[in-house]
């Protein structure tokens, strides 16, 4: 191959730019010149591209968000849509893509491999840390320590007003950010998707602690599981102890990426590199006990990722 192309792809998230980076240096060091479509599979679509050189992606290893925008394309979604992307990709002499985005650009991804017979490769990368077959996505970790930090500082507040405090956290379906922010937060409740939550449970437990001179609590909400506000309320009419609601919301999307999401895009730019320019086809990379992993986009986006929830919600409860 001569020339690649990379775009970022859906929800933003912290380590797409020293992914990008990853991918650009990786190349260029072997030849292969890199190509970024600004705005996701809009500029595959629209041709809406440009050369990334090693300068072009100097400085960018810390920065949030991603140089080369990111964007839903919904005319990525129809044939005739995808059709045009494969024209500006044929025009522009691009012989492969590497997609930087989370399950659903993954599923484009693959549906467009397929019709076209295109090489891409896929890297995981969503503060949900949502995707199957990988242990960590790109972000998911940054979003966990942006939560962490205003957990400390709600903490400050809690413990001297003598309230209850509840904590909403992104994660549509999955509850890994509320689990680990959670643990590493010392909250007393993490409610989340993947588990049905007792109120009646939770407030008698706030009750019994009450007793017994307990005065503040922490409990995160996923917001796939709950409304903050609603377990609020609940937990007032139910114990009549006052109650504050904090919903975090686009704040854990950005900010610079934590050492480990860098050197996770790092590893995972330069082996989806490799992949592509070794003429590997529809794969999307993933990290495993440490080992860097090729999987089958299907694989990737076709089943619930497995967390290790029971025994989180086990320590948060004896911890507290
Ligand atoms: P994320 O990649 O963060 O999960 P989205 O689910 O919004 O974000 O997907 C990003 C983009 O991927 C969509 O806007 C669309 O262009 C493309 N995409 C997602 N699902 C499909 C699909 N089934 N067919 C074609 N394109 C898709």
């Amino acid at each position: 191959m001569r020339r690649i192309g990379v775009l970022t792809s859906g929800g933003d998230s912290s380590g797409m730019n020293a992914a990008i980076r990853s991918v650009v240096r990786t190349a260029v060091a072997r030849g292969v010149r890199v190509y970024g479509f600004l705005r996701g599979y809009e500029g595959v679509i629209e041709g809406n591209l440009k050369e990334l050189t090693r300068r072009d992606v100097s400085g960018i290893i810390n920065l949030g968000g991603t140089i080369i925008k990111t964007a839903r394309s919904k005319r990525f979604f129809s044939k005739p849509g995808r059709k045009q992307a494969y024209r500006t990709l044929k025009d522009n002499k691009i012989e492969g893509l590497i997609v930087i985005g989370g399950d659903g650009s993954f599923r484009g991804a693959d549906i467009f491999c397929r019709e076209f017979k295109f090489p891409i490769i896929g890297v995981p990368a969503t503060i949900d840390n949502d995707i199957v077959g990988t242990d960590l996505t790109l972000g998911a970790d940054t979003a966990v320590n942006v939560v962490l930090d205003a957990i400390d500082k709600i903490r400050d507040t809690a413990t001297s007003l003598e309230r209850i405090f509840v904590v909403e956290v992104m994660g549509r379906g999955c509850g890994y950010i509320a689990l680990e922010s959670a643990l590493g937060g010392g909250c007393e409740e993490a409610i989340i998707p993947e588990r049905k939550y007792n109120i009646n449970k939770i407030c008698t437990s706030i009750v019994e602690g009450n007793l017994k001179g307990k005065i503040s609590w922490i409990i995160v909400v996923a917001e796939g599981a709950a409304k903050a506000q609603d377990i609020a309320e609940e937990i007032k009419k139910r114990t009549s102890l006052e109650t504050r609601v904090t919903v975090l919301g686009h704040i854990q999307r950005g900010g610079r990426p934590s050492c480990r999401d860098r050197i996770l895009a790092a590893r995972f730019g330069n082996y989806a590199t490799e992949l592509l320019l070794g003429r590997k086809k529809a794969k999307a990379v993933g990290i495993q006990a440490d080992k860097l992993v090729a999987l089958k986009f299907k694989k990737a986006t076709d089943n619930k990722k497995w967390l290790n929830t029971d025994s989180y919600l086990r320590l948060i409860k004896i911890l507290t």
